[in-house]
């Protein structure tokens, strides 16, 4: 029999962040995983494969849009797909490789099957190589994460009807596509499809494309990706989809229209559900919240206390780091260490187009329905010199300030690497700078980052370079 203090199930980057942090805190660890490879969704079919494309895509699109204008002649510019997703692949596989030593490394025992749960201390495996095998856990990690969301008239995916991993490996470029739902992985995906050729059409129920995120940093991002050539059909809805001679037949309706639209593949973008049908929760009693995530309370304990969940699989937003804060927060609280704190409102979320898209913090809708007083500060990349060095000088930051605290609330911005700005800007808020603090700090010349503190000066209307 094994036995065990902390089992994980699930080694996306929630799995074996926790696996790993447990494991350094001197508990002995397994981990279990039903795929291949290690690393999740994020590693294998999510945040790392997209970014490899989009990164690829970007260069291809940036030498054809800009090289000439800025005195760089190529002869004739042109892309090899087979060999740009052979490119996507080895970064994975770098990636899921250095999960598996990381796993080594820290003494983590690796089961591959899927698990689920005969009692609340058992973890069953059916695994491919060993057979069914029985882990004994004190501690159990529910890590299982999500799966792409259908629509309720399709009854499956196939080559034309894809969801986000198939559209990571078109074989070839479609010469259009639909992609239903303008949130960020069907804007991303959306985004490389466009830039190597395809007509893009991106259909969104909402009246504006990520709904959650700042309404301004939303519509500016909306009219640079129209720029660019994709077409946005908002306020639309799907009505139902079928085949026609080859074709995928889309039909919307669209205020008092109905419409018809003629595509080459769809690309399905609705979300993602909780991934736990295999687990066999209800059998010990876990709960499940009405939209079918596992319930769990402010320590992440499920119904069954030493039974934790963690990641996409239950409520909050779907994002890596977030997976990653609550894996290291959990082994901390199972080994008894100090509690590693998770800050839900310091969650930044980012759209990896171009030009990039994110925030962190309350945005200004969020702060006008609370009836907060606030200043907007506000400031364009046209005039940083280093956007306009790398002629990359589009899009602006917005920075949200409290008037009586002169606390940073939000932080948005539309622009180039505005990834790593808002990365930047999210120890602002999770600290609690405040606005006087942070414009006193010399930041380094040129750089991206002056665009923010630029903000910054002009919430206070003392912008220098604008
Ligand atoms: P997952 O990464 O989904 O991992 C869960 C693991 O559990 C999987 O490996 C699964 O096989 C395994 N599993 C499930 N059930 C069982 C079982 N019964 N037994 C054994 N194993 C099981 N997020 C970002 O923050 N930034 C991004 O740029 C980003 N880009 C994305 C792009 C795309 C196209 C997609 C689809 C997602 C993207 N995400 C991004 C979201 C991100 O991938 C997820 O939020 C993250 O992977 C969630 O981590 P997790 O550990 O909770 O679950």
């Amino acid at each position: 029999m094994n036995n065990f203090d902390v089992v994980v199930i699930g080694s996306g980057p929630g799995g074996y962040v926790a696996a790993i942090r447990a494991a350094q805190l001197g508990l002995k660890v397994a981990i279990v995983e039903k795929d291949k490879t290690l690393g999740g969704t994020c590693l294998n079919v999510g945040c790392i494969p997209s970014k490899a494309l989009l990164s690829l895509s970007e260069y291809f699109h940036f030498a054809r849009q800009k090289f000439a204008s800025n005195g760089l002649m190529v002869e004739e510019l042109s892309f090899d797909l087979e060999k740009m997703m052979e490119k996507k692949e080895r970064i994975v596989q770098k990636l899921v490789r250095g999960v598996d030593f990381l796993m080594n490394k820290n003494g983590i025992e690796q089961f591959h099957g899927v698990g689920s749960l005969s009692d609340p201390q058992t973890v069953i495996v059916k695994d491919e190589k060993r057979g069914e095998l029985k882990i004994k856990a004190k501690n159990i990690i529910l890590a299982t994460g999500s799966r792409p969301a259908t629509l309720p008239f399709l009854a499956s995916f196939d080559d034309q009807i894809v969801d986000s991993t198939s559209a990571l490996s078109f074989k070839s470029v479609p010469k259009s596509l639909a992609v239903i739902g303008a949130g960020a992985v069907g804007l991303e995906l959306g985004s490389v499809w466009n830039r190597m050729g395809s007509k893009v059409y991106v259909i969104e129920l909402f009246p504006r494309i990520c709904p959650l995120m700042d309404y301004d940093v939303s519509k500016h991002l909306e009219s640079f990706l129209k720029n660019q050539g994709m077409e946005f059909f908002l306020e639309t809805r799907l009505l139902g989809i079928k085949k026609d001679s080859g074709e995928v037949v889309l039909e919307l309706a669209s205020q008092s229209k109905t419409l018809s639209l003629n595509v080459e593949k769809v690309l399905v973008a609705v979300g993602r559900i909780p991934h736990c049908q295999e687990l066999q929760l209800e059998e010990i009693g876990i709960r499940r919240t009405k939209k079918g995530y596992v319930e769990v309370n402010s320590r992440w304990q499920t119904t069954q206390a030493h039974i934790y969940a963690i990641g996409d699989v239950i409520e909050g937003p779907m994002l890596a780091h977030r997976a990653q804060q609550e894996g290291i927060a959990v082994a901390q609280l199972i080994a008894d260490q100090d509690p590693f704190p998770v800050d839900y409102s310091a969650i930044p979320s980012i759209i990896y187009t171009f030009p990039e898209a994110g925030g962190v913090g309350f945005t200004e809708e969020e702060l006008q329905a609370w009836g907060r007083q606030y200043k907007v500060g506000h400031s364009r990349f046209a005039s940083n010199g280093r956007a306009l060095a790398g002629d990359v000088a589009e899009g602006f930051v917005k920075i949200l300030v409290d008037v009586k605290t002169d606390r940073i609330l939000g932080i948005h911005a539309v622009g180039p690497s505005v990834s790593e700005l808002i990365s930047l800007s999210t120890v602002l808020i999770m600290k609690k700078i405040r606005a006087g603090e942070f414009m006193q700090v010399p930041l380094a010349h040129p750089t991206l980052s002056e665009v923010l503190r630029e903000a910054t000066f002009s919430a206070y209307k003392r912008a220098i370079h604008s």
